[in-house]
Parts: C-alpha cells; structure tokens; sequence
C-alpha cells in the first residue's frame, strides 16, 4: 500500500523478526474479513483483477468499482464495490474467489508499508505489523515468516515493484504542493493507470508517438503487454501533470 509513514499505524518490525500471525481456514474468523473493509485499488491491482476476471478494463471499472474524489486535490481513489450486504463480491465458502489477483490490500495484510523517495529518486519502503484486534484470530500463532518471507509467499513482489512505480508519480518532486487537478486531468488520471483498454486505443492512434514525443520502440512494447503499458500511463502522467 502506498501511504505516508505518518499514516501508518502499527509496530515496526525489526530486521529478520518472523511475524506472529497465521491465517488459515481452520479459524472460526475465515473469511470474516472480506466484508465491510474500504478496499482501495492501485492501478496493478485494476489490471490483475481484470485479467483474473477475463474483462475489459472498462467492464471492471463499471462493476466493481467505486471511485471517490479527494476534495482538496481532485486526486481519484478507487475502491472494491462490495455487495449491498458489505460482502466482498469475490469472497466465497472456500475463501477468496479471486486468490491469484487478489489486490494489495488483500495480500498484504497484516502488514501495511510506506514508501518515500530517497533524494536519488528511489523508493525505500517501512513495513509495520498492524495491533493486534480481537476479531482477527491469526494474530499470536506464529508461522515463523519474515516480512521478505511474507512478501515473497503472498505473491507481492510484482505489486511492490508496480506501486513504486505509482509512488514515483505520486511522490514526484515537480508535483505542485497543494495538488489539484482539473476535471480533463482527473480523466486522464483515471484512464492512464486504470482503464488501460481505453488507454490503449489512444496510444495506437497515429498520432500518439509523435504528439507526446515518444520512441515507437516504447509504443510498442505499451501495445503489447498491459504491464507496460501501465509503465508507459504512469511516465506519460507524469508530464501531462507535472511537466
Ligand atoms: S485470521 Fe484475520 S485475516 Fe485471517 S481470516 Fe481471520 S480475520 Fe481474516
Ligand atoms: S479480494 Fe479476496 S481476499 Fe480481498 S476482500 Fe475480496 S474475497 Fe477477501
């Protein structure tokens, strides 16, 4: 997840300390928590879920998501549009019905981490443990994992490097302080990192390359896999918002 380590809350880990949690279906909380939760979505986790659900970016965006505007910014949030019970629409008897494209959110817990750019531009990450609650029963039945060891058998490693790649745009140092984006950049946001079928269309138009002077080796590698593509909505934000 990508927050500031000011909205964190949690313990700090220290290094090699193996997590106190399991979850597993034997506890009588299973699925429990896919309920009722503000599931946010990051633009990898709109891309995996809709590969997962073999849909067009615009069908997942119409019906499953729900986008909220922050009002000081105009920056969009999306989040999961859980069933009218609170339900997460993908949770079933068995557990998550979409395990392999779960988002962040999902996969991460009960860790949160924060990212911030070091003045080389790199990200460096925080990872906290989330406090202990009694609703959720893995906590204090350690499985003996380490946060490197969490994030490798959760499957994160492809959306760790993804989000840093969104904490590059976000965190980027010609950003205007405050931020806030026109009604035409609120679209373009939403477009280049989340409806990336549509995205696609205007980068095979002609035009693009040249227009926002772009390699067509670049181009091409965007037209032919999703993740690039992605690579090239966030570079392309980039300067259409910050010049
Ligand atoms: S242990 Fe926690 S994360 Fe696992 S099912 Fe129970 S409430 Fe959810
Ligand atoms: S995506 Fe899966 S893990 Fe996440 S809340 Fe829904 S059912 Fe639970």
């Amino acid at each position: 997840m990508i927050e500031s380590e000011a909205e964190l809350s949690g313990r700090r880990l220290s290094p090699g300390e193996a997590l106190p949690f399991r979850c597993h279906p034997g506890l009588a909380c299973f699925n429990s928590c896919c309920r009722n939760k503000r599931l946010s979505l990051l633009p990898y986790d709109v891309l995996r879920l809709s590969r997962g659900l073999g849909c067009r970016s615009d069908e997942f965006l119409a019906n499953h998501v729900e986008l909220e505007i922050e009002a000081s910014s105009g920056w969009p949030t999306l989040r999961l549009k859980l069933a009218a019970d609170g339900r997460c629409p993908f949770v079933r008897d068995a557990g998550c019905g979409v395990y392999s494209h779960r988002p962040t959110c999902c996969r991460i817990y009960p860790l949160a981490r924060a990212v911030r750019l070091e003045d080389e531009g790199e990200p460096s990450e925080l990872f906290v443990i989330a406090d202990e609650n009694a609703r959720c029963m893995g906590f204090g039945a350690p499985q003996g994992l380490t946060v490197e060891d969490w994030t490798r058998t959760q499957g994160l490693d492809a959306f760790r490097a993804a989000n840093n790649r969104m904490a590059r745009l976000f965190l980027n140092p010609r950003r205007p302080r405050p931020l806030s984006l026109s009604t035409a950049e609120v679209h373009a946001v939403i477009m280049a990192l989340y409806n990336l079928d549509v995205f696609r269309q205007s980068v095979a138009q002609p035009g693009f390359p040249a227009r926002f002077g772009l390699e067509s080796a670049t181009v091409t590698r965007a037209l032919a896999s999703d993740e690039a593509l992605l690579e090239l909505g966030q570079d392309w934000l980039a300067v259409q918002l910050f010049g």
